[in-house]
């Protein structure tokens, strides 16, 4: 990243963590064999795969067998959806999900109505939450599958997952977890928590990209259909030759993660008081999302103002506006309006994002610009000069 970048996008993506990086090196030049050949070289191949499921079994307290390596967050929202929701159609038509979804999850439940099913989207409050009595009064006798999320990639909102799931579990209700922006970053004890199927990503939390996993409980009924085939790998259910050096990194970016959750979530803390405090007295400048969320993300809206011409003001701070993956469309952001914003406050909204190489400097200096930017493009609208 070139010096004179802010980066403030933790959100989007995160920077390979170098021990990660030497990890993924030492092992594209050392096993380099494919895991699926029985000879030496494809044992040691095979032995580091697991080495890496156990690594990330750790950071989430499972049996390393419960966890099947796919592409990244997309492709394991793909399969827990499309694939538990098909293996299990006998059971019902009826399945649940939240408008403020990431579109790795909507756009599937989407296919599936197109598909028959039948899809009930469950509505936030206006910081965000799913309350569990909402959650519950919008299942029926026919509901077979849920999918809500951890953290909410907009707003940082972190949802009651152990209510909701207690919920499923009495109903015979798989449910599923997008936890791509959660892992690794909030304490996640799936041994504890009545979760059946957890999507995560690598480079959301210093990892790699294009390696994530499916975490699928040991229980009975839950299971997935493939949706992609080819080959006996993972049970079938996820085929494909394993990237090694992928695996390898998600596994040591696992570990470390595990030893740092405390101290990263205490320094995001710090930071995000920070830039809030220095913000929090511009006129008309509100929050998106809970004061009680993950505080690696700040998403604020700001009166009278609109956010491509402010993220242009920014420069050089790097931040987000609606979501990363929308935000070449010039339309306002739906996680927000599904949260009650006015296409305005939402289309002004910005989401900072900080993570574990943010310093309390690069913060200071996104509170001035950021004063500095709202008041530059205030005097230039015309109301000012009235
Ligand atoms: C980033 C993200 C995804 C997609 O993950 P990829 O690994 O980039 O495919 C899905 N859900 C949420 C909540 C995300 O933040």
């Amino acid at each position: 990243m070139g010096d004179e970048m802010i980066y403030l996008d933790y959100a989007a993506s995160t920077p390979v963590d170098s021990r990660v990086y030497d990890r993924m090196r030492e092992v594209s030049q050392a096993a380099y064999a494919n895991p699926s050949s029985t000879h030496a070289a494809g044992r040691l191949t095979h032995a580091v795969i697991a080495q890496a499921a156990k690594q990330l079994g750790g950071l989430l307290n499972v049996d390393p067998k419960t966890l099947i390596w796919t592409s990244g967050a997309t492709e394991s929202d793909n399969l827990a959806i499309a694939g538990a929701t098909r293996y299990r159609a006998h059971r019902g038509k009826h399945i649940v999900t939240m408008k403020t979804e990431h579109k790795a999850v909507t756009d599937v439940f989407e296919a599936l109505a197109r598909e028959g099913f039948d899809v009930t989207w469950v509505d936030a409050d206006a910081r965000g939450l799913l309350d569990p009595d909402v959650f519950a009064a919008a299942l029926r006798d026919d509901t077979q599958f849920a999918s809500i999320m951890f953290v909410n990639n907009e707003t940082g909102v972190i949802q009651n997952i152990e209510a909701l799931g207690a919920i499923c579990r009495e109903r015979d209700i798989l449910f599923h977890v997008d936890g791509a922006q959660a892992v690794g970053k909030v304490p996640i004890d799936l041994a504890a928590l009545p979760v059946d199927l957890l999507s995560l990503t690598g480079h959301k939390f210093y990892g790699p990209k294009g390696i994530g996993a499916l975490y699928i409980a040991d229980r009975p009924g839950c299971h997935v259909d493939p949706i992609l085939f080819g080959g006996g790998q993972q049970r079938r259910i996820r085929p494909g030759t394993l990237p090694t050096d992928l695996i390898a990194g998600l596994g040591m970016t696992a570990e470390i993660a595990a030893g740092s959750i405390d101290d990263d979530l205490a320094h995001l803390a710090h930071l995000r008081d920070l830039l809030w405090n220095g913000i929090r007295e511009i006129d008309g400048i509100g929050l998106n999302g809970d004061p009680d969320g993950f505080p690696g993300i700040l998403n604020v809206s700001v009166e009278d103002i609109e956010g491509e011409s402010l993220l242009f003001a920014l420069e050089p701070i790097c931040a987000a506006t609606g979501s990363a993956c929308n935000s070449k469309i010039q339309e306002p952001s739906y996680v927000l309006r599904a949260l009650g914003r006015t296409d305005m406050q939402a289309q002004s909204a910005i989401r900072f994002s900080v993570g574990r190489p943010t310093t309390v400097e690069e913060v200071e200096f996104a509170v001035e610009h950021y004063r500095a930017a709202v008041a530059r493009l205030r005097s230039l609208a015309p109301e000012a000069a009235a």
